[in-house]
């Protein structure tokens, strides 16, 4: 038993003593050991802390002391989320042996509803990318469930491709700073669900942009996703951008067919067979629809996006210098040489492009012209937003504009075209709107995804607009 089960299910189960919580542990870690090897979903598998925390939830089960709203709920973490004693990488080489003392509010949150941390998922290095394939120095890259010869998507694709995988109940926390939820739950088959900027502590993330960067939560199925949204989300004093925000009954949300407004720029620019799935979806929906423009968006999104990012990140990388966390070298020369040194070794390719392009764009004589500019472009693009939810609930689109690349293509791809394909999912990234990828089709081996945007701190009506398209393209 425990195949198949949502969340809500197993919990119930467990509960009522017919799933034993050690066993199911014992039974997703194995899987999890043994498709690592062909899959590599995950930098680190925690075999024994899961195991001793799964015969402590197992313990208060029996002696009928766990109220919990997840009881022996495995769940994998993106592995920039911090875990007590767990090494906390980033994906990055820079991080070796880096084990917080300290939980991240959202791990401390699941573990007291009785969650199970199983480990820690592949992700491209600080989630500088797309498709999972910027991995840091000595990674792994994630493969496709579906497709092996497909990327999982990034920069949560560890997250992403375990969820679809294993049969079993379990769950993730991903994180999104530009796309990184949505991308690879749209090229795995699951549903990702990026809540507001600030709903979400991020105390205990591994930050890439402070002012982007979103906790998250990836499930099998809406039901899922909103379940650990619910446990997760909530003002925390230890994140001074944490939102000062009721707790919502996400898990209790029916389906509701709400206005959609269809954004004609975003699916003008993708691929027509990913544009003929999305729209079929709203057409099974049945809502009322209405065309939605966000011309700005589509313009300046993608440029805005990069330039902020890369300009808080090369910031946030300043940090890793061989001195506190994680690799070390031997002490020779200068500071200078010093830093040099371990940034030349601990950082891959990607995350040294993205320290080059922050430090320039944030540079003395270009920071009008480049880091203001695209600040105060989001200004404008969220005013965009703002009004188009004037007319409608929800905002539709296809997550991606194509379906999971395979790795031969994605070689092909320049690190500017690879950018350009967070078209779909930068704006309401930007905005800091909450958005989730709904599974609507495949095409071929490939899952397509639709992506819902709801205005700020309306994870409710997205919630209610995610379960009506799921049921509706069963
Ligand atoms: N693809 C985007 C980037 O490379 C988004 C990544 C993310 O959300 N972490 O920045």
């Amino acid at each position: 038993m425990g195949e198949g089960l949502s969340i809500k299910q197993f919990v119930t189960e467990v509960k009522k003593g017919n799933i034993s919580v050690l066993e199911h542990t014992e039974k997703i870690l194995s899987e999890a050991e043994q498709s690592n090897s062909q899959y590599h979903y995950f930098n680190l598998i925690a075999r024994e802390a899961a195991l001793k925390q799964a015969g402590e939830v197992e313990a208060s089960i029996k002696t009928g002391r766990n109220k919990g709203m997840l009881p022996g709920v495995p769940l994998s973490v993106k592995d920039c989320i911090c875990v007590q004693g767990i090494e906390s990488r980033a994906g990055s080489k820079i991080l070796s042996g880096y084990e917080p003392l300290f939980d991240a509010t959202v791990i401390e949150r699941a573990r007291a509803e009785g969650a199970i941390i199983i480990g820690k998922t592949s992700q491209d290095e600080f989630g500088f990318g797309t498709f999972n394939t910027n991995v840091g120095i000595g990674f792994e890259i994630p493969k496709n469930p579906h497709d092996i010869k497909r990327c999982c998507g990034g920069s949560s694709g560890g997250s992403a491709g375990f969820t679809a995988l294993t049969k079993l109940t379990h769950a993730s926390i991903g994180e999104s700073t530009g796309g990184s939820i949505a991308c690879p739950a749209s090229f795995c088959g699951v549903v990702g669900l990026t809540p507001t900027y600030g709903r979400v502590s991020r105390y205990g993330l591994i930050d890439y942009a402070n002012s982007l960067d979103k906790i998250g939560s990836m499930g099998k199925t809406v039901e899922d996703a909103a379940l650990l949204l619910e446990v997760i989300a909530g003002y925390d004093s230890n994140d001074s951008t944490s939102l000062k925000q009721e707790k919502d009954d996400f898990s209790k949300i029916e389906p509701s067919k709400l206005k959609i407004g269809i954004v004609k720029e975003l699916f003008e620019n993708c691929d027509a067979p990913v544009k003929k799935e999305c729209m079929n979806a709203i057409k099974k929906l049945g809502a009322k629809t209405q065309e939605i423009s966000l011309p700005l968006n589509a313009k300046y999104g993608i440029a805005a996006y990069y330039i902020i990012s890369t300009s808080e990140a090369s910031t946030n990388l300043a940090r890793y210098c061989g001195m506190r966390y994680g690799l070390h070298e031997k002490l020779e020369g200068n500071f200078n040489e010093y830093f040099s040194k371990v940034r030349s070794n601990g950082f891959n390719k990607e995350a040294k492009r993205r320290i080059l392009l922050g430090t320039f764009a944030r540079m003395a004589g270009f920071r009008d012209a480049y880091y203001l500019r695209a600040m105060k472009a989001r200004t404008r693009l969220i005013r965009e937003f703002k009004e188009a939810f004037s007319k409608v609930d929800v905002l539709a689109n296809p997550t991606m504009p194509i379906v999971a690349p395979t790795f031969e293509a994605i070689e092909k791809l320049t690190p500017l075209q690879q950018y350009a394909m967070d078209l779909c999912t930068v704006p309401a990234n930007l905005a800091g709107m909450p958005h989730i990828s709904v599974p609507v089709a495949m095409q071929g081996k490939a899952p397509v995804g639709l992506m819902l945007t709801a205005d700020h701190l309306q994870e409710k009506k997205m919630i209610q607009a995610a379960l009506a398209v799921e049921s509706a393209c069963k």
